[in-house]
């Protein structure tokens, strides 16, 4: 309980400079692959801190550094992650520190991530003497799309200490601030998409029967599509196929050549992934050869499903109550949303958890990816409390 009160403090003490982080972060926003000046920043703050073997230009602007326990014993190394990318998003906000750059900004919340890292190694890094075992922090770019901790993953940042553990937190608008949100088992979904073209023959809209006609045979096959989830997928499972886009035509009077579509696929087991996968293909190719047209049918496989490792997520749940209470830490639902800190899951256990941001009273309410996002800076304070009290239980387990 002493400890757990020094901690408090202590975040009371470092909060205004990571609000005052979080800020500058989100006033220069960089998209995935190029977040130069953040990692920048990253890098030397980690450096002055006294954080060791500070590595950069990882997957181009990732940045890892390690925080060496001295109380006896080697202990295991535990991963830390926070992303650093925004989104090609103009912000609507009239706040003071409002995105400089045009088009771009911080509208999922991984300012706060970077920022709150930044004060946890700090935190760690005045507590060496009370763990044994290894913290390697890691701020990776390109979240948003890119894959960026894949490609992190790639370049081995989870060799050298190897890694045991990995724990990562997500600011959550949909939950209000001071409540903790987590799952365990599959909590976010796969997210996959696929990409046809439909080859038909064109003509004059009033000669169909000289015709191959592209739109009648995509119609079709969107209506089709839809029975997988409704009739291939066990009803007790969750998934989502959506059509996202169909471009087709210019004039009413003309049939067109080609049509393509293009959709969105999320799934929570690999046994899902793989029927959903299989059995769009099937429907697409089969329609269109019952209907006289050629395709030419693109999968693309994406972020797996983010699933965390139920005895992690037990070892969360026990530190994250002790920082918000018990009553406040909520089994969240499954999000179909997918999040790359899957690849991590996939190697080391883990868990992801996300902490509540949302303030309703201060109309800090809109979503992720709105252009209006803003969160409850709280929730820095909340979020760094988390993972400290996870990373010092996880090594003294
Ligand atoms: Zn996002
Ligand atoms: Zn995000």
């Amino acid at each position: 309980m002493v400890t757990e009160t020094r901690l408090r403090n202590d975040i009371d003490e470092i909060l205004p400079g990571v609000i005052a982080d979080r800020r500058d972060f989100h006033q220069h926003p960089e998209m995935g692959f190029q977040e130069v000046r953040t990692s920048g920043i990253v890098a030397e703050r980690l450096r002055a801190l006294g954080v060791e073997d500070v590595r950069t230009g990882i997957a181009k602007t990732g940045v890892t550094g390690l925080i060496r326990g001295t109380a006896g014993g080697t202990g295991r190394t535990v991963l830390l992650r926070a992303d650093m990318d925004a989104l090609p998003i103009q912000e609507e906000n009239a706040v003071d520190y409002r995105s400089q750059h045009e088009g771009v900004m911080h509208a999922c919340g991984h300012d706060g991530h970077t920022a709150m890292l930044l004060g946890t190694a700090r935190l760690l890094q005045e507590r060496r003497d009370t763990f044994a075992g290894t913290v390697k922090v890691l701020f990776q770019p390109a979240e948003e799309g890119g894959g960026g901790a894949k490609v992190m993953i790639d370049e081995g940042v989870l060799e050298d200490p190897k890694v045991d553990a990995a724990f990562g937190i997500h600011v959550a608008q949909e939950v209000p601030v001071g409540t903790i949100e987590l799952r365990a088992g599959p909590a976010m979904a796969a997210s996959d998409s696929f990409t046809f073209v439909i080859q038909g023959k064109g003509g004059h809209g009033a000669r169909p029967q000289a015709t191959v006609d592209p739109i009648a045979v995509g119609a079709q096959i969107v209506v089709a599509l839809q029975t997988i989830v409704s009739r291939e997928l066990d009803p007790t499972h969750q998934g989502v196929v959506t059509v996202g886009a169909f471009r087709a035509g210019e004039a009413a009077n003309v049939i067109p050549d080609t049509a393509e579509l293009r959709g969105t696929v999320r799934s929570f087991t690999p046994e899902n992934r793989q029927l959903l996968a299989e059995r769009i293909e099937a429907i697409v190719r089969g329609v269109a050869a019952a209907m006289r047209a050629e395709v030419d049918f693109r999968y693309r496989f994406g972020y797996p499903p983010t699933v965390n490792d139920a005895a992690m997520t037990e070892l969360v749940r026990g530190a994250v109550g002790a920082v918000v209470g018990a009553e406040r830490v909520i089994d969240g639902p499954q999000h179909m949303g997918a999040e790359d800190f899957s690849y991590f899951l996939e190697r080391v256990p883990g868990c992801f958890w996300f902490v509540g941001s949302k303030n309703e009273e201060r109309g800090l309410v809109w979503g992720h990816h709105h252009p209006r996002f803003d969160i409850d800076e709280a929730a820095l304070g909340i979020g760094i409390e988390s993972v400290v009290a996870t990373t010092l239980r996880y090594l003294s387990s």
